[in-house]
């Protein structure tokens, strides 16, 4: 092949192949003149783009890689691109796809779930660096429904053996608070509802906190209750002129997504508020209701601490000095046992005593909700060993009578 060519500079036929740190390129052996030269880049449009070539597409490092899994660790970079995260996620998220893809199972599950397996490459990356995404977020980008989504996530920190911390509420915070457009004056949000962001966040992460502390967060989805949260900060932070504004429509102004549960979370959240209102002596006063005590949500929160210790305290002194049998039978009484750990019954004054206390300390709401509970503590399950009796007509039920043959027949001819 380079016999047929000819120098451009002097003309001579003399062209030789020659590797040149291991770049093949033909020069003239008389002159000395260079005719190809080993490229960088791929193409000729690359080349005169400019365009930069990574080390690993210049050695051919991918090419011992199928393609498939080429496309994987481009489609989990994108996906880390889209989101806008740190560069460092990148590596670590593509080395878990490397990690998954190198997996005997992976070849197994269908392409469907591997598609969503991307996803949960770059969901545990970034629940490894605290970085707040939601499961919500990444399965609209990736068009893969939650339960699914939820299902393969954990079979993947099964297999790679991964320990994912808890999300940070607060980071959650601040990036939620973020989508919402009350922070500048628009056309659609007038001048008295727009709000500095700073202090929005800053007391909804507190109202988050109490919820926390409270019981309303653990095993709940925690946007729900941020939405409500940043509702009621916003409320608070001027209610002369927006106690009537509802969350719905709070949520509509913002431009974000209401959550179904939100609704019920402010009212949990209403509930704790209103229930610490009443042991500060000075709003106890007051007759507060559900809509007043949101002009005290600051006042509230300055004393959280004191409030929530002082009822912890109340709780555990009537639990202590109590000796007696508790019954758990009546309602409230259920409640308060469940705090003490105790069933023993106690006597009428400490009963009042102790519903008091029941009234004053902060229980999960499932906890809270009677009928619920009624059901779960109820009738003990008899015991079957396996070695009793099966009568014939126990076993009759179970089969069709003539009667039932025949209309069965009548029904469906063809069967
Ligand atoms: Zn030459």
């Amino acid at each position: 092949m380079a016999g047929s060519q000819r120098c451009p500079d002097c003309g001579s036929a003399d062209i030789v192949e020659d590797a040149h740190y291991s770049q093949n390129q033909l020069v003239c052996a008389d002159c000395g003149y260079i005719l190809t030269e080993g490229l960088l880049t791929h193409t000729l449009t690359e080349e005169g783009f400019l365009q930069e070539v990574r080390f690993t597409d210049s050695t051919g490092q991918n090419e011992s890689l199928s393609k498939r899994k080429l496309h994987g660790m481009k489609r989990v970079r994108d996906l880390c691109k889209v989101l806008r995260l740190p560069s460092t996620f990148e590596d670590t998220a593509v080395s878990y796809y490397e990690r998954v893809f190198d997996h005997a199972s992976y070849h197994l599950v269908n392409i469907k779930k591997k598609e969503v397996l991307i996803g949960c490459c770059v969901y545990v990356t970034c629940r490894q660096h605290n970085w707040p995404l939601t499961m919500g977020t990444i399965c609209s980008l990736i068009y893969a429904g939650q339960e699914k989504f939820a299902s393969i996530y954990l079979r993947l920190l099964q297999t790679l053996k991964l320990d994912v911390p808890a999300l940070s509420l607060k980071d959650l915070v601040m990036t939620h608070c973020k989508n919402f457009r009350l922070f500048e004056q628009s056309s659609s949000v007038p001048a008295h509802f727009s709000e500095d962001m700073q202090r929005v966040v800053e007391r909804t992460l507190q109202i988050v906190e109490l919820a926390s502390e409270t019981w309303l967060v653990t095993g709940r989805h925690p946007i729900p209750i941020i939405t409500a949260a940043a509702y009621l900060a916003w409320q608070s932070l001027c209610p002369s002129k927006r106690l009537s504004c509802t969350l719905h429509h709070f949520c509509k102004l913002a431009n974000v997504d209401m959550p179904p549960p939100a609704n019920q979370r402010l009212k949990e959240i209403h509930a704790v508020l209103l229930k610490m209102a009443s042991q500060l002596p000075w709003l106890s006063m007051l007759n507060i209701s559900k809509k007043t005590v949101v002009q005290h949500v600051g006042d509230i929160l300055k004393h959280r601490s004191f409030l929530l210790n002082k009822s912890l305290h109340d709780c555990a002194e009537v639990t202590q000095d109590n000796s007696h049998a508790v019954e758990a039978e009546d309602p409230g009484n259920l409640a308060i046992a469940m705090v003490g750990e105790t069933s023993e019954v106690i006597h009428q004054g400490d009963l009042c005593k102790k519903q008091n206390a029941a009234k004053r300390s902060f229980l999960p709401p499932c906890l809270m909700d009677l009928k619920r509970m009624r059901t779960t503590t109820g009738a003990a399950e008899r015991v079957f060993t396996g070695e009793e009796d099966i009568s014939d007509s126990e076993i009759e039920q179970y089969l069709r009578t003539p009667r039932e043959i025949e209309e069965f027949q009548q029904a469906c001819p063809w069967d």
